[in-house]
Order: structure tokens, then sequence, then C-alpha cells
């Protein structure tokens, strides 16, 4: 049985990069720069106005004097207008600074005595409400290094840039496979002994979360002919397959074996965590294979722990193999975390107050307890024997809902 660390370990030797892409930048949201990326343009671009107001030079404008409007510069083309001694042009928020000018009064800070003169009630500073060029970002700073996500903002960043198209890697097709001759399809009848499978749709959407291109759902019951060309069809057409159930030790698993016969190989089969143990992964030429242990519980937290980091890699992030690829949060305990049963380090699932940072242990702590899960947005790892008292601090492990992209 491996240790969790290594077990990342292997999985993170296994995993190659996917081939970087070109696409617009209307498609590049939520995907990983290829490459660092330099400004060549700075922000602000030139020294504006950050008000409405008038564009004055910080000496004149004392309080209580007179100021004649010479002009009007709106944003946009730049007007040919200097501002003189006792002089004033009348500006808006954006609009290029007029020469000579230095601060701008807001229009709040003065009263229009007529159409061409203003008494200024608030002295300026010199360099007052004007942005600026550069003093946001500058020409050469690193606006994106390789393997950062594409989040709205920084796609407002290459915007401005002027750019329209991105380096970025690859999403990973996935394939889910589900297995279990109890599994019914949500919207059909559900008979004796029959459960519906939540697994497909949970992991379906959890790969989305986390980048997946194209997913495709497969079903195989639990015999083993029909599991393999499943099983076979699913690799084939996929970067990364994710297999549900089928990886215990009970004579109606099948997954390792059918694997095995579809040469997947290198990989290992069980982990030294609660839940979790019987999780196996192997490997086919660069695709991926996980075999998430069919308790949904083990199945979301598997995905979290080992399969998580392989999606990242593979979109090009860096990714550690010592801790979960999760946020780290270091939380006060509301209840006791207990683990005194077996020799492994157990994952246990609860609630932390984001503004008390307490987190609550929370619900049936059981591999198939969903329900519990589902109202769960933080885990914390218990090592064997070392239950954890409330009041004590843990680091707690933020999942995927509560934080959207972690
Ligand atoms: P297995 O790993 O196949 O032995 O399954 C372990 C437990 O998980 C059993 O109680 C299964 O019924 C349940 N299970 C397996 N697959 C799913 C699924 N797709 N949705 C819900 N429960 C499942
Ligand atoms: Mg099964």
């Amino acid at each position: 049985m491996l240790e969790e660390s290594e077990a990342r370990s292997r999985i993170l030797e296994a995993t190659i990069p996917g081939k970087i892409e070109q696409v617009d930048l209307d498609q590049a949201a939520s995907r990983f720069s290829a490459s660092d990326i330099l400004a060549t343009t700075a922000l602000p671009g030139f020294d504006n106005s950050q008000m409405d107001g008038y564009a004055v030079r910080a000496g004149d404008a004392q309080q209580g004097v007179e100021l004649t409007i010479v002009g009007e510069q709106a944003a946009g083309p730049r007007q040919p207008l200097l501002v003189n001694q006792g002089e004033a042009v009348r500006i808006f928020t954006g609009a290029p600074m007029p020469e000579g000018a230095d601060a701008v009064v807001m229009q709040e800070d003065v009263d229009r005595i007529d159409q061409t003169r203003i008494r200024i009630n608030e002295a300026a500073e010199p360099g007052e409400f004007v942005r600026r060029e550069g003093s946001d970002l500058c020409i050469g700073q690193k606006i994106l290094a390789r393997g950062d996500r594409i989040n709205p903002a920084r796609l407002g960043v290459l915007a401005s840039q002027g750019l329209t198209s991105l380096n970025v890697h690859p999403q990973p097709r996935c394939a889910i496979v589900t297995t279990g001759d109890e599994l019914a399809t949500p919207g059909s009848e559900l008979t004796e002994g029959a459960i519906y499978n939540s697994n497909g749709p949970m992991l379906a959407s959890l790969v989305r979360q986390f980048g997946a291109g194209e997913v495709r759902n497969f079903h195989a019951p639990d015999e083993p002919e029909t599991l393999r060309s499943v099983l076979d069809q699913a690799i084939q057409t996929s970067d990364i397959c994710l297999i549900a159930g089928g990886v215990s030790v009970g004579e109606h698993d099948h997954v390792k074996d059918q694997l095995a016969a579809l040469d997947v190989a290198g990989g290992f089969w069980r982990v030294r965590i609660k839940p979790g143990k019987p999780l196996f992964f192997g490997q086919k030429a660069d695709k991926l294979v996980f075999g998430l242990p069919g308790n949904p519980v083990s199945a979301y937290i598997t995905f979290l722990l080992f399969a998580l980091p392989a999606f990242r890699k593979w979109q090009g992030q860096t990714v550690t193999a010592d801790s979960p690829t999760l946020p780290r949060i270091p939380a006060k305990l509301a209840g006791d975390a207990i683990n005194d049963r077996g020799n492994r380090p157990h994952y246990l699932r609860g609630w932390l107050d984001l503004e008390s940072l307490t987190f609550r242990p929370l619900g049936l702590q059981q591999s198939h307890a969903l329900f519990a899960l589902s109202r769960t947005n933080a885990l914390v790892r218990v090592e064997p024997e070392q239950s954890r008292r409330a009041g004590e601090t843990a680091p707690c492990f933020l999942v995927a809902d509560s934080l959207g992209e972690t």
C-alpha cells in the first residue's frame, strides 16, 4: 500500500502536459497560459485624468483663485492644448492631460463663474487626480507566468495589450466510466436493490470544474467482457479516464483485471488513506487511467487528492506531490477530530466557517455518506492515533465547491 504523497508523485511522473495550442482571446478564459507574457503597452498608456474637472497647473490652483478656461479635452483623441499660467482646460475622466497641466481639480471643487472662467474652492496638489503613465503596469513587466490561469481580470489585461490570441495548454479530454449492475440512470424507475448513479454526474461536474475539455460518460455492468470493451472505448477517446467502482476486492470487481488485459500498466493499487484506499492508477502510453473507489465520498476525495494534481499538471501548472493541490487554511476545530481506528490518515469532512476560521466536522464520516459530503466545504487530515481535540488548530483543505476554482 502506497503513502499518499508517493502515490501522487507516481501520478505526476506519469503526467505529460498536453500539447500547446493557440486560441482566440475570447476562448482563453479559464485556460492556462503556455508562456510568460510581458507587457508591451503600459497601463495607463499615457497620463490622464482620474476625474471630470479641470486640468490645471498645481502652482496656480490655490483656493479662491480664478482661472481662464482655454479649451476642452474629452476622453479620446488628444487636442493641441497648452495650459499656461492662470489657465485651465475642461477635462473628463480618461482624457489625456494637456501639456502644461500637472493636476486636476474635480468639478465639485470649483465654481463655474461663466463660459470661460472658474474659481478654485479646493487647492490642488501636484499630480492630484492624474493617473500616471505606467503607474499600474510598465512595459516589459510580466503580466502572466507560464501556468497561470486566465481569470476574467487577467483576460482584461491581455486585451489591454491589444492581444487577440494566446498560447494555452489544452484541456484534457475526459472519460467517466461508472460500473455496477446496481446502478440506474436518474429519470428511470428504481427497482429493488438498485440505486441511482450519482458518481457519473458528480465526477463529470468535477472534471469540468477543473478544466476538462470534452467529457464523455460511459457505463459498464459488472461483467468482464462488456466492461473491457467499454473501458477500451473510454480510454481510446480520452486523455484522462476516470472509472468509478469495481476496483475493490470483491468477486464483482473486475476493473483491474480488465485494465491489465487492455495493457494499462505501470501503476499502483491501494493508498494508505481513508476514505479511498482501493484507488487504482495506471497508464496506457500518455493516457492516464484512474480507478476510483465506487463509494461516492471515496470517489470525490480520491479525485481531489490524486486526479486533480494530474489535471493541473496536464494543463501546464506546476504541482508538487507533498500535499493536496487544494488551498490550505489553518482553522480552529469546533469539534473533536478523531481517528483512533486503523492505521490510515483520515480526511474528515466538515464545514469551515471562513469568517471565524473554525472547522466543524460534519455528518456521517463514512465513505458512502454522500449527503454529508454535499454539506462539506473543507477537509482535515487526521493522522492515525493523533486525534485532534476541539480548540486545537489544524490545517483545513478547501474542497472544490467552496471556492469555485480552487
Ligand atoms: P464498488 O467500488 O463497485 O464496490 O462500489 C462501492 C459502493 O459504491 C457500492 O455501495 C456501490 O453501490 C456504490 N457505487 C458504485 N458506483 C456508484 C455510482 N456510480 N453512484 C453511486 N454509488 C455507487
Ligand atoms: Mg461495484
